[in-house]
């Protein structure tokens, strides 16, 4: 998962990319990055989070009316400062790029580029893949007269080899601006106008931030070209069934966003009201009802409303801890979710609580989290989840552990309730997700959930992501 983000218009594109990544800096911690246009490209990218990266100095170097960046949640690759995005090409046509979303075909592509278009890769991103191969087609068109109608026809033939995630924003020197999405939508792509400039995003949140009023999602399968007229091109390049990522509502996502028209917060107040339904069903009643801070706050509120209990705050979250590497002793992997999660006593002691948590991958920070709670008193802790079990790793960008790792994988509930010390374990249920949501007609990747893959998987990439994700272990999920 990562976040991007691309301007075009009368204002200085870095001013207002600096926010828009800020607003962003949820989808990615490992590395920030930004380009601007204005003869020439100028770039900063590093490592760390957006405020860690910029600085007033390099800020006031970025000039430019046209520009793009990105926060970087790592995939394919290991992370190093060379992955870090944007992308930038000059010959024979400048072109800087940043995208969001993973190749399944990336080693392919990569070898290809490398052997057969004498293409010097430096990176171990996709980014720079898909940059290459549209440079590629790019030098197949007529440059000087670069009209639209041939960029969207050299994309037409980048589209035709990609396989996997992608939304994308790229810069054409001197000619634009462009944001295009994959067949199938698998990662979200908004745009926004405000009558002086246009903005792509992830999120709507980043565009909401900077002001923009009017907004559309790019559709799944859409490129829209910004000229340096500042006329707007758009066109379908494929199609395919939608499947738009549905962990992005369960998790990625703020609340504070809407996705291809669905509000993420409202769709984990009704995947809590599903969830609710499943622990009534269970004959689950607790004193209690508690979110695992932060994603859980809107899903747990609805668990509580459904069963007619309290709801409460009970865990208070350190946001400035981030990963936690996994302790040798009981104590002191107490102690390392405490240094993230502190218990409000009062709130717990003496009492039947409901934990409610997103999801679970490995189980060992539920596991913890029963224990801190069970340790200031509880008398019965429940724990609910407001998605299914996660069984099969993401290959579209999301780095989950690898099928073997995961908890629920050739576990029964029952199995799992044991192995995290839970008194009862209620999870969401598959159609629960999809009503929870509000998909409706719409179509929906659910892959981690259900091992239906939305595009053609090669044998050799799971193979490829369980060595890849083997070490080191993170106790974080
Ligand atoms: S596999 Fe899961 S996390 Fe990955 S794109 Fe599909 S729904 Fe999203």
């Amino acid at each position: 998962m990562c976040g991007i983000i691309g301007l075009t218009g009368q204002e200085r594109a870095i001013d207002r990319i600096f926010p828009g990544l800020l607003a962003l800096q949820h989808r990615g911690q490992d590395a920030a990055g930004a380009v601007t246009f204005e003869n020439g490209f100028q770039l900063k990218k590093g490592n760390g989070l957006v405020y860690n990266v910029f600085n007033a100095k390099n800020i006031e170097r970025l000039n430019g009316n046209t520009g793009i960046g990105h926060v970087r949640y790592p995939t394919v690759g290991a992370g190093s400062a060379d992955d870090a995005q944007p992308f930038i090409i000059t010959t024979p046509y400048g072109i800087a790029l940043a995208h969001n979303g993973n190749l399944v075909n990336f080693f392919e592509l990569k070898k290809d580029l490398v052997e057969n278009e004498l293409r010097y890769l430096n990176s171990n991103c996709d980014a720079e893949v898909i940059l290459n191969l549209l440079s590629v087609e790019m030098t197949r068109t007529d440059l000087k007269n670069l009209t639209p109608e041939k960029l969207f026809a050299a994309l037409r033939m980048v589209y035709d080899r990609l396989n996997g995630s992608y939304a994308v924003v790229a810069i054409i020197a001197n000619k634009g601006l462009l944001a295009f999405r994959d067949p199938r939508g698998i990662k979200p792509l908004i745009m926004g106008s405000n009558g002086s400039s246009f903005c792509f995003a992830s999120e709507s949140v980043a565009l909401d931030l900077l002001g923009y009023e009017e907004m559309n999602d790019v559709k799944a399968g859409q490129a829209v070209f910004i000229d340096s007229g500042g006329n707007l091109h758009k066109e379908q390049i494929a199609s395919g069934d939608a499947a738009a990522c549905i962990f992005e509502y369960v998790y990625f996502a703020r609340p504070d966003s809407i996705i291809d028209g669905i509000g993420v917060y409202e769709a984990r107040l009704r995947l809590g009201e599903e969830l609710g339904k499943c622990c009534k069903q269970e004959g689950i009643m607790p004193d209690v009802v508690m979110p695992i801070p932060d994603t859980a706050r809107g899903a747990a509120l609805m668990v509580a409303d459904v069963l007619g209990v309290r709801h409460r705050e009970g865990l208070i979250k350190n946001r400035y801890i981030h990963r936690t590497f996994i302790m040798p002793t009981q104590e002191m992997r107490i102690e390392a979710v405490r240094l993230k999660l502190n218990p409000i006593k009062p709130e717990i002691k003496g009492k039947n609580v409901l934990l409610v948590d997103d999801s679970i991958v490995r189980g060992n920070t539920s596991r913890e989290i029963i224990s801190l709670v069970r340790s200031v008193g509880a008398r019965k802790v429940y724990y609910a989840l407001y998605s299914p079990p996660l069984r099969f790793p993401c290959v579209y960008g999301i780095d989950m552990q690898t099928r073997g790792e995961f908890i629920a994988r050739g576990r029964s509930i029952e199995e799992i309730r044991r192995s995290i010390n839970a008194d009862a374990l209620v999870y969401q249920t598959n159609e629960g997700l999809i009503k929870g949501v509000g998909a409706g007609s719409r179509g929906f990747c659910t892959a981690c959930f259900t091992g239906i893959y939305p595009t053609e998987i090669p044998r050799s990439l799971m193979d490829r992501i369980e060595r890849d994700r083997e070490a080191p272990k993170l106790l974080d999920e």
